[in-house]
């Protein structure tokens, strides 16, 4: 981690921020497990002659992966609207089960924990505009044990309601056993004083989704280095890692790949260039990356990576939005696929798939963001 995000630690004071927590307590947090809901983002991939030759990873979120809550319902919602319609065939929309399966994660991690009175936190912005998503999450945790309390918390409440005291982590003087993150993604999201509170979260016992360390390993960096030849052999056998290999697209260094720069300066609609950043409407497309790549500092360059772009193929169709009309037109669709995970040094605890989301966007569109009312959610049915 240190070696491969060394550039941006240099470059980036957001990123150095985060891994000077991470090495702060990489000694004393080994044991303490981390927990990771994951979503992995993936677009069929067409060649020139628009024929379509697989699937390419776009990215893997490994903090507050959005929407494993409300997708479940987006199931029942077709399923009506089908029903209506006259349309029967639900088998072909295949099960989802991301809500329960992810809380199950936290549940998991809520048990190692084993103090049945310990609380769950889950971090969250001032104003949030995700909440029904989370919301979800929260009552289905209810409904699978109702003795468990869940605060949810901004980074300011926790300034003056937080406490360490050996180890263990307290707020408003309940322990907590488990703290989930759905802010901390972006340095938008803090303050000063708020570095300090992600520190002692990151020194004390409490199960942290995600860790300071697994926070890490979902930039885009690290993404980049997982497409290298051999370092899936360090986690996978060879066989594997390479099957997972050819679901990456390939990813460019920029402070060290002029020959790169001057392809993507030919070429920019080849290519995508992606800030160190989550959360969407980060990343420059088409001519913007000539105009970047020429004019960018070269200590600016460090944060950023170049990747092959994905053409997924189009299909007809018609997304539904407030205060526009609906109408057919060609949309794309990008497959998520949640996984969870917990573990500490030794040993995995967890690591299973839990479920899926399906979002769809116009095909001139770069980015189909949810939030940003561009993309739409959307579900699979199944030939
Ligand atoms: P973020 O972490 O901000 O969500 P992503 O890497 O997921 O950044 O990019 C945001 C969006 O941009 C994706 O959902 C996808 O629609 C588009 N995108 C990202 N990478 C590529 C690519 N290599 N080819 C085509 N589209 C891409
Ligand atoms: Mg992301």
């Amino acid at each position: 981690m240190k070696e491969f995000l060394s550039s941006s630690i240099e470059a980036d004071e957001f990123i150095r921020n985060i891994f000077n927590i991470y090495e702060n307590v990489f000694d004393s947090q080994c044991e303490v497990p981390s927990l990771g809901l994951f979503r992995s983002d993936y677009l069929l991939n067409c060649d020139s002659s628009g024929t379509i030759n697989g699937i390419k990873q776009v990215e893997n979120n490994t903090i507050a992966s959005g929407l494993c809550g409300i997708t479940p319902s987006l199931r029942e919602l077709y399923v009506y609207i089908l029903r209506k319609l006259g349309w029967k065939h639900f088998d072909k929309l295949p099960p989802n089960e991301s809500c329960t399966e992810s809380v199950k994660g936290l549940l998991s991690a809520w048990t190692l924990y084993k103090n049945s009175s310990a609380i769950i936190i889950f971090v969250v912005e001032e104003s949030t505009f995700n909440i029904c998503d989370q919301r979800a999450l929260e009552f289905k945790l209810f409904e699978l044990n109702s003795d468990i309390d869940v605060l949810r918390c901004t980074f300011k409440y926790l300034r003056s309601s937080l406490a360490v005291i050996n180890k263990k982590l307290y707020v408003n003087n309940k322990e907590v056993a488990v703290v989930y993150y759905r802010v901390g993604y972006s340095p938008k999201h803090y303050e000063e004083e708020d570095w300090k509170t992600r520190l002692l979260i990151e020194q004390s016992m409490a199960i942290k989704c995600p860790s300071a360390g697994l926070h890490l390993a979902g930039t885009k960096k690290v993404q980049l280095y997982l497409t290298q030849k051999k370092v899936l052999e360090r986690f996978v056998s060879p066989d594997v890692a390479e099957r997972l290999r050819e679901v990456f697209a390939n990813q460019y260094h920029l402070y060290m790949d002029e020959e790169g720069d001057s392809k993507a300066i030919a070429n920019p609609e080849m290519f995508v260039l992606k800030a160190e950043r989550e959360g969407g409407g980060n990343n420059l497309y088409g001519d913007d990356i000539k105009t970047f790549l020429t004019s960018m500092k070269p200590e600016e360059r460090k944060s950023y990576i170049l990747m092959d772009r994905i053409n997924p193929p189009a299909s007809i169709n018609c997304i539904v939005r407030p205060d526009d009309n609906p109408d057919f037109c060609p949309i794309s669709s990008e497959l998520g696929i949640f996984g969870v995970i917990l573990g500490n040094k030794d040993t995995i605890f967890e690591n299973y798939s839990a479920g899926h989301l399906l979002r769809s966007k116009h095909k001139h569109l770069n980015e189909g963001g949810v939030a940003a009312g561009l993309g739409a959610l959307d579900y699979p049915c199944l030939k």
